[in-house]
Order: structure tokens, then C-alpha cells, then sequence
């Protein structure tokens, strides 16, 4: 590998690893405000928050500046351009950070706490996602030789999985021929999670599987949500933002939910979050052009579908809480509920503005394969941003001064079809299905293979 390659990794991965520290530091010190640290909270200044800052002052980028040091005439002189440099622009930061902590204090205790844990949630997300795409997982188009460890290999189609890779939840394998040696090396697609964190590889089915484990190994709410034109990423519920924010582990990405239909030019039809305890619709936060998406809806009937989606949620929440005592039950039941309906108005809310990260082509994959599936971007400008930043993902795209989303405007366009008047069929409909969702997985299927198979039917009796 060269050098200059090698020494991006490591800004990247120090990069990642400074905000995850800054981020945990954060949520600590906002914590702690929380259970009332009487000595610290009288003073406006604050030794971990001026830590903090010396931690900012430390990025790589600084190096850059570092190279005058190069051109000095004697070692000694470099030593000491080097150790000021180093104290000055440390001393710099971390009295910033300070003074923006004293300055905060005049605003008042909840706001303050409510900024810091955002943005301390919010450098544990960049951290993790950065670490987690240029550290941890790596992309497989096709698998390395097992032979010769060639990774000059072309795909050549399937084949049956054996009972082990079946334990662990791979239905599918791949055969790849070696244009080296000439042998097969089969890749078993593996599912199962844990699984995947020896293997730490794969597609976007792979990787966003992993990625939602290690968001719920951290105490996050998360959910993993399948996109039926073919891509898949995750959820987390953000309690200072009281929202569901998007993460795709494959690109990077932050909270940037139009990516796909801005920037990649993907035509969605369904987007189904599924949760450990619920599972929902939340296509409308993937698309600014809802009426048109619908007209590409055509699996079943909007009402068959929002009946499936409940009753699936209601079997699996049924099937969450059986283990909990009544009131933790009921307590689960009615956060659901509320945060449920706060969710609906929040995606009834046209999509307005999109960010300069959502307008980028799709990072991940091989070029050719990106092009081939039509997600290379969807004009020239976001196919060009996607080929230069195909390493980095694409936070490596984002303007600077790129801002969040402007507070969503109220609806102006109608929100989905909305189903007639829930009658005592329609709720004895809900109940066949799921009944039949239970069978199912009880028969061993997934959540999303129940949901697809009651739909079938369910399209089937309409018929
Ligand atoms: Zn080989």
C-alpha cells in the first residue's frame, strides 16, 4: 500500500477514535450534570471540557502545519517550532472550548444539556461510523482466493449452503473463480450477526446487519430497515433529538435520509423499519416525492400494507414484552405508542432541503458494479462527488458549512392514502395475519420474509 494512503487511514481512523472519546466524555460530563456534581457545577470553567478541546486540538489535519519544521536549519530549532506549535494550538483549543462552555452556562442548565448530549451523540455516531467503514468492515464484490489469496476473482454464480454455514444464517453462497490459480472460492452470505463479527466483511446486507448489533451492544434503540429495491441500513433513536435518525453504515452516513433518491437516484417503493419490538413504514423519510413514489407501490394495497406492517409490529411487540413484568410492559407498550405517533406527524412533514452529503452518488462497491446498478448518482455532479470521495464515503463530500435540515415545514403535499375507517373486518383481517405471522415464524422465517409472505396473500384473496 502506499504511504500516502496508509497515512489517510490513520488520520481517519484517529479522527474516528478522537470523536468517539470526545463524544463519551461529553455524554458523561452531561451525565453527571444530571446526578449534580456540586463543586464542578459552580464553576463555569471545567478541566474535562478544556480536555476536550485539547483532544480537538490534537487532529491530524495540524500535521499539515507541522512541516515548516522540516525546513529549519537544526534539529533542535524543529523540536522546539514543534513543541510550541503543538502547546500553542492545544492551549488555543482547549481554551476555547472553555469559554464556550462558560457561555453556554449563561443559557441556562437544560439548554446546555440538551446541546451537549446532541453533540455528544452525535461524535459517537461520525466516530463509530468512521471507524466502523475504514477500520472494522471491508467491502467484498468477490472474495478473495482461498487458494492462492489472489483478489483477482470473478463471481460465477450460487450454490447451497452446507448445514454450518446454515447455522449461521446463510442461505445463500457465493462461488467466486480465481483468474489466478483457477479455483472456487465460495462466499456464504451470512445473516447472522455475531457471525459477522468474525468475518467483518460483505455487501450492504452484511454490513448494516453488524452495524445495528454494535448500535444495540452501546444501549441504542435501533432498527434495521430494508429498502425492497435492494439496500439496507439502520435506525437509531436519538433520546436528546426524541427522533429516529438514519445511519448507513456503508457510505458513512449521518442523518442524511435523502441520499438515496437525491443523490444516489434509487426510484424507493417501500422502506420497512424493523425494530426488536416494532416494526414501521417509514418510506416517507427517504423521499421528497412521496406521490410519486406510491405510483410505484404496486406489491399490494396501501391498506394491506399498513395492516401487515401493524400486525407484524403487534406480534412482535406482544412477543417483546411477554418477558417483562406487567408495568415495565405497560410502560414499554405506551412509549412505543406515543413515540409511534410523534414519528407519523414528523414523516407526514414534506421533506424540505437536502444536504450537500445526501447529494452524492453511492460510495461503496466498485465503480462498474455501482454503475450497473444504476446507483452511481443520480445526475453528473452527484456521480462525480461519489467517484472522488469512494474511499472516505461521504462525509468526505460535505460542504463545511453544510447545515441540518431546516425544521421540516408542516405537510403541503397529502401524506398516504389513508385507509377508509377501521371497521370490524378490517380488524378481524389483522388478526388473520397475524396469526399467519406468528406460524410463519414459528416455521423459522424472518420478520421481513413473514411481512412479504402475508402481503402475498393477502394480494392473493383481493384478487
Ligand atoms: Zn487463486
Amino acid at each position: 500500500m502506499q504511504l500516502g494512503k496508509v497515512a489517510e487511514q490513520c488520520a481517519t481512523l484517529a479522527v474516528g477514535v478522537v470523536l468517539m472519546i470526545i463524544g463519551g466524555m461529553g455524554l458523561k460530563e452531561s451525565r453527571e450534570w444530571d446526578e449534580g456534581v456540586p463543586e464542578e457545577a459552580e464553576s463555569a470553567f471545567s478541566w474535562r471540557t478544556f480536555g476536550t478541546g485539547m483532544l480537538s486540538g490534537m487532529h491530524p489535519d495540524a500535521l499539515l502545519l507541522c512541516l515548516p519544521a522540516l525546513a529549519l536549519p537544526t534539529r533542535s530549532a524543529g523540536l522546539i517550532f514543534l513543541t510550541s506549535f503543538g502547546a500553542g494550538s492545544m492551549l488555543a483549543m482547549g481554551g476555547y472550548s472553555a469559554a464556550l462552555r462558560a457561555a453556554c452556562k449563561s443559557l441556562g442548565e437544560q439548554a446546555v444539556r440538551r446541546t451537549s448530549s446532541i453533540a455528544s451523540a452525535l461524535a459517537i455516531g461520525l466516530g463509530m461510523l468512521r471507524w466502523y467503514k475504514h477500520e472494522f468492515f471491508t467491502w467484498t464484490n468477490a472474495p478473495r482466493c482461498d487458494f492462492c489469496r489472489s483478489t483477482d476473482t470473478k463471481t460465477i454464480g450460487g450454490t447451497e449452503p452446507t448445514p454450518e454455514e446454515q447455522h449461521f444464517l446463510a442461505f445463500k453462497v457465493e462461488v467466486a473463480k480465481c483468474n489466478a490459480c483457477g479455483q472456487q472460492t465460495r462466499f456464504p452470505r451470512y445473516n447472522d450477526p455475531a457471525k459477522l463479527l468474525e468475518t467483518r466483511t460483505g455487501r450492504c446486507g452484511e454490513w448494516a446487519n453488524c452495524f445495528t448489533l454494535l448500535c444495540r451492544a452501546l444501549g441504542y434503540e435501533a432498527r434495521h430497515v430494508h429498502d425492497w429495491t435492494d439496500h439496507v441500513w439502520t435506525e437509531v433513536f436519538s433520546d436528546s433529538e426524541q427522533r429516529w435518525i438514519h445511519l448507513d453504515s456503508c457510505e458513512a452516513a449521518f442523518d442524511s435520509p435523502l441520499m438515496y433518491e437525491k443523490g444516489w437516484g434509487k426510484k424507493l417503493t417501500y422502506c420497512i423499519g424493523f425494530a426488536r419490538d416494532h416494526v414501521t413504514d417509514v418510506t416517507r423519510r427517504y423521499t421528497q416525492k412521496f406521490e410519486e413514489l406510491l405510483t410505484r407501490r404496486t406489491a399490494c394495497t396501501e391498506q394491506d400494507l399498513s395492516r401487515t406492517v401493524a400486525a407484524l409490529s403487534e406480534f412482535a411487540l406482544d412477543r417483546s414484552v411477554s418477558q417483562l413484568p406487567a408495568a415495565a410492559a405497560e410502560a414499554r407498550r405506551a412509549q412505543l405508542a406515543s413515540r409511534g405517533a410523534a414519528e407519523q406527524t414528523q414523516l407526514a412533514a414534506a421533506q424540505s432541503g437536502a444536504k450537500a452529503e445526501e447529494e452524492v452518488g453511492r460510495t461503496s462497491g466498485d465503480a462498474a458494479w455501482r454503475e450497473q446498478r444504476g446507483e452511481l448518482g443520480a445526475n453528473s455532479a452527484a456521480k462525480q462527488k461519489a467517484l472522488a470521495c469512494s474511499e472516505l464515503g461521504v462525509e468526505g463530500a460535505a460542504a463545511p458549512a453544510s447545515k441540518p435540515a431546516e425544521p421540516k415545514a408542516p405537510a403541503s403535499t397529502p401524506a398516504a392514502p389513508k385507509a377508509p375507517a377501521e371497521g370490524h373486518s378490517s380488524q378481524e383481517a389483522q388478526a388473520r395475519m397475524r396469526a399467519r405471522i406468528a406460524q410463519f415464524v414459528a416455521e423459522g422465517m424472518t420478520a421481513n420474509e413473514a411481512l412479504l409472505k402475508v402481503i402475498q396473500e393477502a394480494k392473493m384473496t383481493n384478487a
